[in-house]
């Protein structure tokens, strides 16, 4: 037998499971296909685990940066509930490598905030959370096996044989999406060299909302606020220097991270231990074919220097959904899937070019190169038109 949907989203990550969450209440049929759905968060009781207090349970190491505009837009979804412990940054201090300097303050854009900072697993679970209580959505905790391309309506087998039917299929599952593959989506890859590694500590002083950002020779350095006196830092650098930090002591690698970040906070205490995520730019050939759309990082993937990855999916997820609220046309009408592309274009090709714009021009030596980019920094910083424009893009 086989079962009928009109929508099936094929991943049920955060890019997944928002978009199943905004199509809760519509008149589509929607199942999510998720083989890994988010676990309980941690109660807490727990934590006391690697360097964490307890009572306060653990922190995840995948902590985001959320634009303003995707956290109202979660709200409306009641995802961004209490269960998501967030920071908001107020103020952001960016140094160059050789003297530049780049400050930005909300209250300078008359903004409440220029971002906040989450735990990915918290929100993950509140999106889950969301959809488990919609009418209009079945989540399928199991793997995908084939698919099978029809004109009107495509066929999706899972593991264990169960057939899904749907008008629209969305590839939401990640960098290495498995329907991108089945449709022979071709990708341009570009590998940044860079792995970030990510790590949580406390500090000594307090941040006050403030996130920084070191251009060094050896790669990026942020200092995420989280709340109470703790950070999430990524350090983007060479494969080969994420190894050597990764293998460090707990003690000398927080070492090397308050000395890198110039005692900014004071001392640091290790909260979670460091993990490595390799960093590539990629973004696929299509990413709409009749009956199919690509969203999220199965989409497009850049740098985390400017923290836009999940929020171009969020903003992928936004326009779809609103796309789908005409219930006039076909779910994977062609006509629906180009229009909304052509709108993602703009967002997505102006992020990737910024961030690979922005290691490359950090990763060379060149003296010339180097005086340029902290010179431009510099002078940014004196132009309040332009940083007032930059962070009104940021926020959305
Ligand atoms: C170090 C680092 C720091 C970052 N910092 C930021 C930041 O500050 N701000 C920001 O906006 N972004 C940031 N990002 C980017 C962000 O992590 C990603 O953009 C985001 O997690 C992508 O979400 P997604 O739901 O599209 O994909 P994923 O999170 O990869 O989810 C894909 C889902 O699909 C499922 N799946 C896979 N294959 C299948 C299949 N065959 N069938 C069914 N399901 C399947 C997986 O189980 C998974 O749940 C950062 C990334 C890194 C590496």
């Amino acid at each position: 037998m086989v079962a009928r949907f009109d929508i099936v989203i094929i991943g049920g990550g955060l890019s997944g499971a928002a978009l199943a969450l905004a199509l809760r209440d519509t008149a589509w049929r929607v199942a999510v296909v998720e083989p890994n759905p988010p676990a309980d968060i941690p109660s807490p009781a727990s934590g006391g685990g690697w360097g964490e207090a307890p009572g306060e349970g653990n922190w995840d190491a995948r902590v985001y940066a959320y634009s303003p505009g995707n956290v109202a837009w979660l709200q409306t979804l009641g995802a961004w509930d209490a269960t998501v412990r967030n920071q908001p940054v107020y103020a952001m201090r960016i140094v160059g490598d050789a003297g530049g300097h780049l400050a930005f303050d909300a209250l300078d854009a008359g903004l409440p905030e220029l971002a906040f900072i989450a735990e990915s697993n918290r929100l993950h679970h509140a999106l889950w959370q969301g959809l488990q209580a919609a009418n209009n959505i079945e989540s399928i905790g199991t793997a995908t096996a084939s698919v099978t391309w029809g004109a009107a309506e495509h066929e999706l087998v899972l593991a264990g044989g169960r057939r899904l039917q749907a008008g629209l299929l969305v590839g939401a599952d990640g960098a290495n999406s498995w329907l991108r593959n089945q449709a022979n989506i071709g990708l341009t890859v570009e590998d940044y060299r860079h792995v970030g590694v990510v790590a949580n500590f406390e500090t000594e002083r307090p941040h006050r909302g403030i996130a920084y950002q070191w251009f060094r020779d050896d790669g990026v350095l942020a200092y995420l606020p989280l709340p109470g006196k703790r950070i999430s830092i990524v350090w983007s650098t060479t494969p080969d220097r994420a190894e050597a930090l990764k293998a460090l002591p707990a003690d000398e690698f927080t070492s090397r991270v308050a000395e890198a970040g110039r005692h900014s906070l004071g001392a640091l205490r290790p909260v979670t231990p460091p993990q490595g995520f390799p960093l590539k730019r990629r973004r696929a050939e299509d990413w709409v074919r009749p009956g199919l759309v690509l969203i999220g990082d199965a989409a497009h993937t850049v740098h985390p220097l400017a923290g836009q990855g999940i929020n171009l999916g969020f903003r992928d997820v936004r326009l779809l959904a609103e796309s789908l609220r005409d219930a006039h046309l076909a779910p994977g009408d062609i006509g629906r899937l180009k229009a909304y592309a052509l709108r993602r274009d703009e967002d997505v090709s102006s992020v990737q070019f910024v961030t690979g714009g922005l290691k490359k021009l950090f990763a060379s030596d060149e003296t010339l190169l180097r005086w340029l980019r902290n010179t431009g920094m510099t002078m940014t910083d004196g132009q309040t038109w332009l940083k007032q424009a930059l962070m009104r893009h940021a926020i959305q």
